[in-house]
């Protein structure tokens, strides 16, 4: 097994570990939950709100868990792509965006991709934040209670990292 031989903040493991969450929502409930609404981080804690139509299932919720630590054990490569914003959007279409828009003005976009075992794409995302070179460097995920705001057709996944 591998270990994470780099030294990283709180902030930044727990940033790249939405990701990865992220990457393990869309694959545990569909394409329905594939936009982000927000995220949160601070230390260790971070949570993940996705637009989505109902509450989880406790079965849900740990097969998210354990997809998510699942991949990273297999120590994932993490990377950072600079490309001008319409090249980025020719390559990988909306996908890399969120529901919150980057503005217009920004014409170069950071493109942080994950790439799964096989080499496809586990997750992927216009974001100009710090991250961990590869998951295994991310720690364990510990999901909390995901919580659902039917009014607004949010659903809140918070978790925290141990490392
Ligand atoms: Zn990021």
């Amino acid at each position: 097994m591998r270990e994470c031989i780099e030294e990283y903040p709180d902030e930044v493991k727990t940033h790249t570990a939405l990701h990865v969450v992220k990457g393990a929502v869309v694959r545990v409930l569909g394409e329905e939950a594939l936009w982000t609404a927000s995220t949160y981080v601070s230390g260790k804690h971070g949570r993940l709100t996705v637009k989505f139509n109902r509450k989880l299932t406790p079965e849900e919720v740990k097969a998210i868990e354990e997809l998510a630590n699942k991949k990273v054990e297999e120590d994932l490569k993490i990377e950072v792509k600079i490309l001008p914003r319409g090249e980025a959007e020719r390559i990988y279409g909306n996908i890399i965006y969120d529901l919150f828009p980057i503005p217009g003005e920004i014409r170069e976009l950071s493109i942080v991709i994950i790439y799964d075992t096989d080499g496809s794409i586990w997750n992927i995302n216009a974001c100009n934040k710090q991250h961990v070179k590869s998951t295994r460097c991310i720690g364990k995920i510990k999901l909390e209670k995901p919580r659902f705001r039917a009014s607004k057709q949010l659903l809140e996944i918070p978790f925290n990292i141990e490392s």
